[in-house]
């Protein structure tokens, strides 16, 4: 086949499936849909490559000739943020800027000038000097010299991340002498204030000094065997957890801990979820067995399906054969429907239910028209918090997760 056809076509179908993409742009917000009349798709994994092709573009066409002609002298952007400095005898900013802003009606350039020979860009403070540029740390006014206290139940990685990070980024930063002591400075106060040993962050420090060393060295081999390691999320609890997790220490299985335990995660608003899916029950009003089932839909809507089956005299469902052949009654969402644990659908949902349906069955308060799978062994050490018919079940909030307790 001829090569260059192959290529268009290619291109072809990429361009085909970048439409695609790009017309999918649509959100939702209390129950209702927008569909934006420009732009890309905030979140999507296309948006960042396009609009950087789209920049790439503009610089290729109309900035790069004022950098050839040493009009601007040097010229850096990090996404979408631009560091330029020009020769002002030949061109001044407000021509850059009503150039640029020229280009596109939908994009517009907003400049910021050095203020007594200073500016800030991205996370530095850039001084003039007679002797050229000095770098510092900027940071915004609003932020704060709060971390993740010490004592907090969190892992330590987590807690130690934020330090890692701004040691990391003194010991990279091409600044000043003096800026790298000023920031050392800022470092250590705030380690104290959140709680932190101090002979943790110096030692902190010459780790970080001695991997960056070691990174530089390190062959492009051994960065690639990292790559194919395998990452696990564990929930981290408390620090029992590394007994588990120390289990994998010598295999491919790198471990991160997630906390359900910030502040955040403990205050926000939950959203209340009025028709969650999940797994379910319907009581039988006659007999008060119960069918046990799950719904990636909201329940009430499954609910609906099954009375319009046992109306139809259609015995397809289990829930709808016990009714018609037993000539049992059945009830109304509120009385007979009840969500027993929320959650979306998955191999997740198909374990919650075996679990349930295996627990119902144990008590005998399953329909016998619904089958039941092998029973699992594992599922027998497990127990409802409470009896299965109490009316409440402390796990039917829509974020809550069901309480397994283990026999002793
Ligand atoms: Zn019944």
């Amino acid at each position: 086949m001829d090569r260059n056809k192959v290529c268009t076509d290619i291109k072809e179908q990429i361009l085909q499936l970048l439409k695609v993409i790009i017309e999918q742009n649509y959100f939702q917000d209390n129950n209702q849909y927008f569909k934006p009349e420009k732009g890309i798709a905030m979140g999507s994994h296309t948006s960042g490559t396009l609009a950087e092709i789209y920049l790439q573009l503009i610089e290729e066409r109309y900035i790069k000739h004022w950098i050839e002609k040493q009009n601007i002298v040097y010229y850096k952007r990090y996404v979408d943020d631009i560091f330029i400095i020009c020769d002002t005898s030949r061109i001044n900013e407000e021509t850059i800027k009503d150039n640029m802003n020229s280009i596109d009606d939908h994009l517009e350039f907003k400049i910021t000038e050095d203020t007594n020979n200073s500016i800030n860009y991205l996370d530095m403070t850039i001084n003039r000097s007679r002797d050229g540029m000095e770098i510092s740390i900027y940071r915004k006014p609003t932020s704060t010299n709060i971390t993740i206290q010490h004592t907090s139940n969190h892992p330590q990685d987590h807690k130690d991340a934020a330090y890692r990070y701004y040691i990391n980024r003194m010991i990279t930063l091409p600044s000043t002498e003096r800026a790298r002591i000023q920031e050392w400075k800022y470092i250590l106060s705030t380690a104290q204030y959140n709680g932190f040993p101090m002979h943790k962050i110096i030692d902190m420090e010459r780790k970080e000094i001695a991997k960056n060393r070691d990174k530089r060295s390190k062959t492009n081999e051994t960065q690639e065997k990292q790559v194919q390691k395998k990452w696990v999320t564990f929930t981290y609890d408390s620090p029992i957890i590394r007994k588990v997790t120390n289990l994998f220490n010598n295999t491919e299985v790198r471990i991160v801990f997630k906390a359900t335990n910030t502040l955040y995660q403990q205050l926000a608003e939950k959203t209340q979820n009025k028709n969650p899916s999940g797994i379910y029950e319907v009581k039988c009003n006659t007999c008060n067995k119960k069918y046990v089932g799950q719904s990636g839909r909201p329940i009430t809507i499954r609910h609906k399906e099954n009375i319009r089956y046992i109306r139809s005299n259609n015995t397809t469902s289990a829930y709808a054969a016990h009714i018609l052949n037993n000539r049992h009654e059945y009830g109304t969402a509120e009385n007979t429907l009840k969500l027993i644990h929320p959650c979306r659908k998955g191999q997740k949902m198909n374990n919650w239910e075996n679990l349930y349906i295996q627990m119902y069955r144990q008590q005998d308060q399953l329909i016998t028209e619904q089958q039941v799978n092998e029973p699992n062994l594992l599922y027998e050490l497990t127990q409802p918090p409470q009896n299965i018919d109490d009316s409440t079940h402390p796990d039917t909030t829509p974020t809550g997760t069901a309480q397994v307790y283990t026999h002793r």
